[in-house]
């Protein structure tokens, strides 16, 4: 973690959580947050519920006057119109979310998004004033096969085609190599940060060094309250996206506590 950059940790709670287990949660992790701001500690947390539940949690953490960030798992890039099923950044905004996740990998493996999509969606985001957080990264037998660099590039290039420099400082990069996500099997820290590297060089190629360098890069894939600080010293690893550990108060807070500076 580069002390010029503050560290950001995301809790995916994918398609888990119901009403009361996500307002419970998000309770306790929205106090933890406080804790830390009240010690002094420097750090931005966000979680990312499952679509219905974003005006619950929203309230929530409203009425907590919390820190804590809203995010959503996914969007639709169009503003409004026939798109069943669909939800627009619009409606988001509406509903108090400021950051947004594109290309998680199960959305590009399970539900088979492009990189086009994926693209449209960057730009939708960055748009409308809300941070996105792109996630790329590789599946096992691209980094069997030393792709690991090509792939992130790929992903990086075009997720971020025609995406102008003003918008920068809203777009987090999640590094989330795919053999490592929800399977406990973590990339070691020389590894995640040998991809960072690559990522930030990538950025610095689009956008110049300066600018690369403000842009934040979390890791994700099996974090755990076990992995997360030594992660967290390489130098261009800047906070974690979390599945897993991220539905359990005390893991997630570790995680937090970990990144906090
Ligand atoms: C994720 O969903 O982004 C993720 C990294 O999951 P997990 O922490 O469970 O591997």
């Amino acid at each position: 973690m580069h002390p010029q950059r503050t560290a950001i940790i995301g809790g995916n709670w994918k398609m888990n959580t119901d009403r009361a287990s996500g307002l419970a949660l998000a309770g306790s992790i929205a106090r933890g947050v406080q804790e830390l701001h009240n010690a002094g500690k420097r750090v931005e947390v966000a979680v990312f519920p499952p679509f219905v539940y974003l005006p619950l949690i929203s309230e929530a953490l409203c009425a907590a006057s919390s820190r804590v960030m809203l995010g959503a798992q996914d969007v639709y890039h169009a503003e409004r119109g026939a798109f069943t099923g669909e939800i627009s950044v619009l409606q988001l905004q509406d509903v108090g979310v400021g950051t947004v996740l594109a290309g998680h990998s199960e959305r590009r493996h399970v539900i088979h998004e492009g990189d086009d999509q994926i693209n449209l969606k960057v730009r939708a985001i960055l748009h409308h004033g809300l941070r996105c957080v792109l996630c790329v990264g590789e599946k096992l037998e691209q980094r069997e096969t030393d792709q690991t660099n090509t792939v992130n590039e790929r992903q990086v290039r075009l997720g971020l085609r025609d995406v102008r420099p003003d918008e920068l400082d809203r777009l987090v990069i999640a590094y989330e190599p795919v053999w490592a996500i929800g399977t406990g099997k973590v990339a070691s820290p020389e590894d995640a940060q040998d991809a960072h590297r690559h990522i930030r060089a990538v950025l610095a190629d689009l956008f110049g060094k300066d600018a690369a360098a403000g842009v934040r890069i979390q890791y994700g894939g099996s974090v755990t309250a076990a992995n997360a600080a030594e992660l967290l010293k390489q130098p261009d690893i800047d906070g974690a996206l979390v599945g897993g550990a991220s539905l359990k108060e005390a893991d997630f807070m570790a995680i937090v506590r970990a990144a906090a500076q």
